[in-house]
């Protein structure tokens, strides 16, 4: 389905990233897996796609390093000569009630969440328009559909990949590139695992589906995304939250 592909997806190492980037491989698509601080998680990941028959590699980066992604983009482009799929997948929380929080948690989560996702966009968007084709697929969040107490921070950064999202949708149309969000509720992860189980009790228990989403599920929207079969979508954002924002 993805034969021929070059994909990136930011973050992929561990959790949702992780389980993206098996599912493009296992679809055929070359898939980069880029990571920042866990590399051996991302040199495993790659290991497992290639005993699987699949085709990837593991390349560092710092989203929130302008300079960086735009070494990430162009070092792809050298070695693969396009890019058709950017999942912007990245991201980081820090918690905690607004009247106490500081702008370093402020800023450190707008840098990885928002400004990240603008940068790989940023950089990849001129191979994008060139080959006038291409798929950006940004991991949102329901917190930045609905607001989530504790969490103004990252709520803000999800909110502002949703703006970030529909503009880029608007803009890049012309041009055949379709850009779409996904927006998961509660999903199994290391970033959720650190919760304190009252908060994991809370959350499950407004989700109409009673249970957290596993990574493969939110892989498979995103999938649908990249795939063909969602040719005539872009701008949308599709919550895969087992029905928290109905
Ligand atoms: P996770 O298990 O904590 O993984 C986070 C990933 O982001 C890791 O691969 C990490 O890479 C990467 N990352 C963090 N800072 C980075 C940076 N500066 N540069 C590059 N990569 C960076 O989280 P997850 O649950 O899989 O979350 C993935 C995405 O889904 C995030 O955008 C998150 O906000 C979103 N999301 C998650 C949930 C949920 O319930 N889990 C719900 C809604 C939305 P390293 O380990 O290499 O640093």
């Amino acid at each position: 389905m993805l034969t021929d592909k070059i994909a990136l997806v930011t973050g992929a190492g561990r959790g949702i990233g992780r389980a993206v980037a098996k599912m493009l491989a296992s679809q055929g698509a070359y898939v980069y897996l880029n990571y920042h601080g866990s590399e051996a998680a991302a040199q495993e990941a790659v290991a497992e796609i290639l005993k699987s028959g699949g085709k990837a590699e593991a390349v560092q980066c710092d989203v929130s390093d302008f300079k960086a992604c735009g070494e990430m983009i162009q070092m792809i482009i050298q070695k693969s000569g396009r890019l058709d799929i950017l999942v912007n997948n990245a991201g980081i929380t820090r918690d905690g009630l607004l009247m106490k929080m500081s702008e370093e948690d402020y800023d450190k989560v707008l840098d990885i969440n928002l400004k990240g996702t603008f940068h790989t966009i940023r950089h990849a968007s001129r191979y994008l328009l060139k080959q006038r084709s291409g798929r950006i697929i940004n991991i949102t969040s329901v917190s930045g559909v609905l607001g989530n107490a504790g969490q103004a921070n990252y709520s803000a950064s999800k909110a502002g990949v949703i703006g970030l999202t529909k503009s880029a949708a608007r803009e890049l149309a012309s041009r055949g590139i379709c850009v779409n969000a996904v927006a998961p509720g509660y999903v199994k992860t290391d970033m959720t695992d650190a919760l304190p189980d009252q908060v994991k009790e809370q959350m499950l228990s407004q989700i109409p589906l009673g249970r957290a989403a596993k990574p493969e599920e939110i892989a498979g929207v995103v999938l649908f995304l990249a795939s063909e079969q969602s040719a005539y979508m872009t701008g949308q954002v599709l919550c895969v939250d087992g029905g928290m924002a109905m």
